[in-house]
């Protein structure tokens, strides 16, 4: 039988194009190295930036590396059951975690999975942890104030919805305390809360859900934790996955408040999968694009106009500074991206004035504009206050003689001082704020012993509750203090003066 050549040059053609078929196959590919958590694979020529993988034994693993001819992905489970030579698949994806209401009150890891032991999540959909941040039109001005509950800081470092505000300072001088006060104090202003806990002990994230169970604040919470013994991408993937739940209510117009404790650790999570991946090392060793890092994660953060809903996300990330050097690599660069900061120093929380906040170095861009004009009414000097105190403090040390003006700034700042301490796990409602800051500021602790202030601040609060509830209603619906208010409340305090000091003379 005779054979044509361009018969057999078609059958060629038609084999070797099926065999091509195969071997171009684009979707899977084959482990050449594992180890540390970091593997290197051939083919998947196609795989995205970030997309998902699938190892033997159900392991995912991200991608992380494109090069010419291998794709470099870490591992976001046990890399025990996987070797050299064993089948990878693409997935099409990237990572995705549950979001929505079934979240809250519960305990997850960075996979969004439960780690509460309290059962399945429910959930209608997932969300990819990698978004881009809402643009400029899309957004509006913070013009709304989320209140800490902590005097010192929303009457002279306020922060508002949709607000990016770094808690920095040294290891141990109350930066997770002030975050989880905060969140104590948003029961029942309407705000979903989401801490995430990264690189942290579990005992020290068990301790805290313990205390927002007990606070009542799981209901509207989430915690997002991924242990010290976690693997490093797992950490590195953490403030995403909280992000990505964050997003969910807001494009359902709520307001959500998001913590990222800490993000010096989630950097050093980046780092150690940078070093993996044999990334050149940078300043401090840091990969060149860890700015991007976290950039990309606050800008995430913002107040979107009433036209794409209305809702917000407020960002507290914390970074803990090595000897309160804040020009370090990485704190430099979240203060860059963040909209102020709060400053945690050693030496104040160490001499008992707790929080142990900064008031010289802290600072807070936009969130002044959200305060209410009550607070404005009485906040607006004491951040001078407190400057000339400790200015005229160290100079008081060198002589007994001062002049009269001088004793009183002393005497006043003092006051000031002991006013802004506040005990962990009590945050005060707006009003008692605003009470206590008009006594501060018109004079009524004049006479008040130093020790005896915050006994002083108590029992006034309480009973402007008891005798006066309409004083506190007007501040809560006018949201300003009117010149008959303010009468009203020197009648009121100048009464209670005169009988404290009598009462605690006698006693
Ligand atoms: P780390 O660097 O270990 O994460 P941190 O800066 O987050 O520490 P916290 O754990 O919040 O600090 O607080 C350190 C200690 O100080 C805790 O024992 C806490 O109870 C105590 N503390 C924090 N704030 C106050 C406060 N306002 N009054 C009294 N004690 C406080
Ligand atoms: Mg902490």
């Amino acid at each position: 039988m005779d054979l044509r050549p361009d018969e057999i040059s078609s059958l060629i053609k038609e084999q070797i194009k099926h065999f091509a078929d195969q071997i171009e196959s684009k979707d899977v590919g084959t482990v050449m190295t594992v180890g540390d958590g970091v593997t290197l694979i051939h083919g998947l020529d196609n795989a995205m930036l970030g997309e998902l993988l699938l190892f033997p034994g159900d392991v995912y693993g991200m991608v992380m590396n494109l090069e010419e001819d291998a794709v470099g992905a870490v591992l976001l489970g046990d890399e025990g059951s996987i070797k050299e030579g064993d089948e990878v698949k693409r997935t099409g994806r990237i990572i995705e975690v549950p979001v929505g209401d079934g979240l809250l009150g519960r305990v997850v890891n960075p996979l969004g999975q439960p780690i509460d032991g309290q059962g399945e999540i429910v959930y209608q959909h997932t969300r990819p942890i990698e978004k881009i941040a809402p643009g400029v039109m899309t957004r509006k001005s913070v013009d709304q104030p989320l209140q800490t509950g902590i005097t010192c800081i929303d009457a002279i470092i306020p922060i508002g919805r949709g607000q990016r505000e770094l808690i920095i300072g040294d290891r141990q001088t109350g930066k997770t305390a002030i975050a989880i006060d905060t969140i104590l104090n948003q029961k029942g202003q309407n705000i979903y809360c989401i801490y995430v806990a990264i690189g942290q002990k579990n005992s020290t994230v068990a301790q805290i859900v313990e205390k927002l169970r007990q606070g009542g604040a799981m209901e509207y919470t989430t915690v997002v934790s991924a242990g010290a013994s976690e693997l490093a991408p797992v950490q590195y993937i953490a403030p995403y996955a909280g992000c990505a739940m964050a997003e969910e209510w807001l494009e359902e117009g709520k307001d959500v408040l998001i913590v990222y404790d800490d993000l010096s650790k989630h950097a050093v999570a980046y780092r150690t999968v940078s070093l993996l991946l044999k990334r050149p090392p940078g300043r401090e060793a840091y990969p060149g694009d860890v700015f991007y890092l976290h950039s990309r994660l606050l800008e995430r953060a913002c107040r979107l106009d009433d036209e794409h809903g209305g809702g917000s996300i407020t960002a507290l990330p914390i970074i803990e500074t090595q000897a309160g050097d804040i020009s370090a690599y990485i704190p430099t660069n979240v203060i860059s991206i963040t909209d102020g900061q709060i400053f945690l120093q050693q030496d104040l929380f160490n001499s008992g004035i707790r929080p142990a906040i900064d008031t010289g170095l802290s600072v807070s861009r936009v969130g002044s504009s959200a305060q209410i004009k009550a607070m404005k009414q009485v906040s607006s000097s004491l951040k001078l206050e407190l400057a000339q105190y400790s200015e005229m403090q160290a100079f008081a040390q060198f002589g007994s003689d001062l002049d009269a003006a001088t004793k009183a700034t002393l005497e006043h700042g003092q006051r000031v001082r002991e006013v802004l301490k506040q005990a962990q796990y009590s945050p005060r409602s707006v009003d008692q704020q605003v009470i206590t800051l008009f006594a501060l500021k018109y004079g009524y602790t004049k006479q008040i012993p130093v020790a005896k202030i915050n006994q002083f601040m108590d029992e006034l609060y309480q009973n402007i509750q008891n005798q006066h509830p309409e004083m506190i209603t007007d501040i809560q619906q006018q949201k300003s203090i009117s010149d008959e208010l303010s009468l009203k409340m020197k009648d009121v305090m100048n009464a209670f003066v005169e009988n404290f000091l009598k009462v605690n003379k006698e006693g």
